[in-house]
C-alpha cells in the first residue's frame, strides 16, 4: 500500500488485545478489517513477542488478508530491528529508542538497513507526553519541540538515503497538536524533505468526547492538506474507530459533505442549522464545521440549533468548546485507547473514575493502560490513574506516584480522597 500525496487517506487502528494471544489479536484484525480499517498496528513489547506478530501477519495473509500490519516499538531498539522482517512498517518513538542520543541514532541506522532490506517502512511517531530530555532541555515541552524532534529524525532518515517514513507528532492537547503538525509541514516543506503525515489526537478517551476531540484536531489539519493517513484514538472496541476515520477520511477527499444547511455569522458567533439524518453524524458535522474557526479564535461563540432537541444542543456546544479548549465545563480527561500492553479493564476503570470525578472541573485527569508506557504519556494531568498489572493500580500526581499497588476495588476512591484533600487540606 502507498499512502502520500494525492493518495486517499488511510484509515488506520490498533489491536488492544495481548499480541502473544495470537487468536485473539487475528480475530480482531478480521473484525477491523470487515470494517474497513487500511492499516492495522500491533504492540511489540519486546523480543519475545516478535514471533507472535510474525505468526499473526502468516495466519492473516493465509486468510487472504493483505492489510498491512505495523509493529508498534517502545523502549526497545532491538525489538524493532528484529521484527522489522516480518511486518509492513514499524512504528518508534524517538522519545524512548534509546536513552541516549548518540547510541539512539547508532541503532536507528541499524533499523533501517534492516528496513531497507525487506521494504518496510518506518513511523518516526512522537507523543508531547513523551519527548526524550535531549530535546525538551532545548525547548520544552512544546509543539515547536515536538516539530524539532521530528525534523532530527527526518534528517536522519536523509542522511540514511531512507524514504520509507510517515512522521506523526500526536498530542492529547487540540492546540498543541494542531500547532506541532503546522509547523512540521512547514519545516519540511523547507526542507525540500517531506514524507506522509500520520494524524491523530493521542488518548482522545471515549463516547462524544473522545469523536469530538479527534474530528477537532484532525478535522483542522485535512482541511488545511495536512495528513495522508489517520488514526481515530478512543478507549473502546478499537472497531468504534473506523467509522469515525472514515468518516474524515471521506469528507476531506469531498466523497460526503455536511448536513448544515443554515449559518448566520455575527461578530465572532454562529448560529449553525442542521438537518441531519442522526444525533451521531451532526455531532461529526458539527465538530468538523466548527473546529478549525474555534481554535483559531475566529469564532467565540455557537448556538447549535440541531434538531434533536435544546439539551443536545447545548451539550454539543459545550462538547466542542472543551475539545478546542476554549470553554472547560467539565474536568479533562486523557486517557489512552489501551493496547496489548493493557494491565486491567482499562474501559472500566475510565468508566468509573470519570463517574466519581464529573464535579471536579478544572482538573485534568488521566487514565492509563499500562506502568510502562501511561506515566510519560500524560503530560498534561494533574492526577494520574495507572495500571500496574495484577489487579493494582498506580496514582500519580503530576508525574509522580503517590501511591502504589493499590487494589483496583479501592483505587478510585483513594483517588478522589487525594484529590479532595488537595482541594481542602483541613
Ligand atoms: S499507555 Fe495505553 S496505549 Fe500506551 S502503551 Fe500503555 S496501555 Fe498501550
Amino acid at each position: 500500500m502507498t499512502i502520500g500525496a494525492g493518495l486517499p487517506i488511510a484509515v488506520q487502528t490498533m489491536c488492544n488485545t495481548h499480541t502473544r494471544d495470537i487468536d485473539a489479536t487475528v480475530a480482531q484484525c478480521l473484525r477491523m478489517v470487515q470494517e474497513g480499517a487500511d492499516i492495522i498496528r500491533i504492540t511489540v513489547p519486546g523480543l519475545s513477542d516478535v514471533q507472535a506478530i510474525r505468526t499473526i501477519k502468516e495466519r492473516l495473509v493465509s486468510n487472504g488478508v493483505e492489510t498491512p500490519i505495523v509493529a508498534d516499538i517502545h523502549f526497545s531498539a532491538d525489538t524493532a530491528i528484529a521484527v522489522a522482517p516480518y511486518v509492513d512498517k514499524v512504528r518508534i518513538n524517538p522519545g524512548n529508542f534509546h536513552r541516549d542520543h548518540a547510541i539512539a541514532r547508532e541503532r536507528f541506522a541499524e533499523l533501517v538497513k534492516v528496513c531497507k532490506e525487506h521494504s518496510t517502512a518506518v513511523r518516526i511517531g512522537l507523543n508531547h507526553g513523551s519527548l526524550g530530555a535531549y530535546i525538551t532541555n532545548q525547548y520544552g515541552n512544546t509543539s515547536l519541540a515536538m516539530c524539532k524532534a521530528a525534523m532530527e529524525w527526518v534528517g536522519m532518515c536523509r542522511e540514511f538515503d531512507f524514504n520509507q517514513v510517515v512522521v506523526s507528532l500526536k498530542a492529547s492537547n487540540t492546540i498543541v497538536m494542531v500547532e506541532a503538525y503546522r509547523l512540521l509541514a512547514k519545516a519540511m516543506e523547507e526542507s525540500g524533505i517531506v514524507f506522509p503525515l500520520h494524524v491523530g489526537v493521542t488518548e482522545a478517551g471515549n463516547g462524544d468526547s473522545g469523536r469530538i476531540k479527534s474530528c477537532v484536531g484532525i478535522s483542522t489539519l485535512l482541511s488545511e492538506g495536512i495528513g495522508d493517513t489517520l488514526r481515530v484514538s478512543l478507549t473502546e472496541d478499537p472497531v468504534n474507530e473506523i467509522p469515525v476515520g472514515k468518516y474524515l477520511a471521506d469528507r476531506y477527499r469531498h466523497l460526503t459533505t455536511s448536513s448544515l444547511r443554515g449559518l448566520k455569522i455575527e461578530g465572532k458567533k454562529a448560529i449553525a442549522t442542521y438537518h441531519a439524518p442522526s444525533k451521531e453524524r451532526v455531532l461529526l458535522d458539527f465538530a468538523c464545521d466548527f473546529s478549525k474557526r474555534l481554535l483559531d479564535r475566529e469564532l467565540d461563540e455557537i448556538e447549535l440549533i440541531s434538531g434533536f432537541g435544546k439539551e443536545y444542543d447545548e451539550y454539543l456546544v459545550n462538547e466542542l468548546l472543551q475539545a478546542t479548549r476554549r470553554r472547560f465545563y467539565k474536568p479533562e480527561y486523557i486517557a489512552c485507547p489501551g493496547c496489548g500492553r493493557t494491565m486491567y479493564n482499562l474501559q472500566d476503570a475510565f468508566e468509573k473514575v470519570k463517574a466519581a470525578t464529573s464535579h471536579m472541573n478544572g482538573l485534568v485527569i488521566a487514565v492509563m493502560g499500562c506502568i510502562v508506557n501511561g506515566p510519560g504519556e500524560m503530560a498534561d494531568a494533574h492526577w494520574g490513574y495507572v495500571g500496574e498489572g495484577n489487579s493494582m493500580v498506580s496514582i500519580y500526581k503530576k508525574n509522580v506516584p503517590v501511591l502504589r499497588h493499590v487494589p483496583e476495588s479501592e483505587a478510585v476512591e483513594r483517588l478522589v480522597e487525594l484529590i479532595e484533600k488537595e482541594i481542602n487540606p483541613d
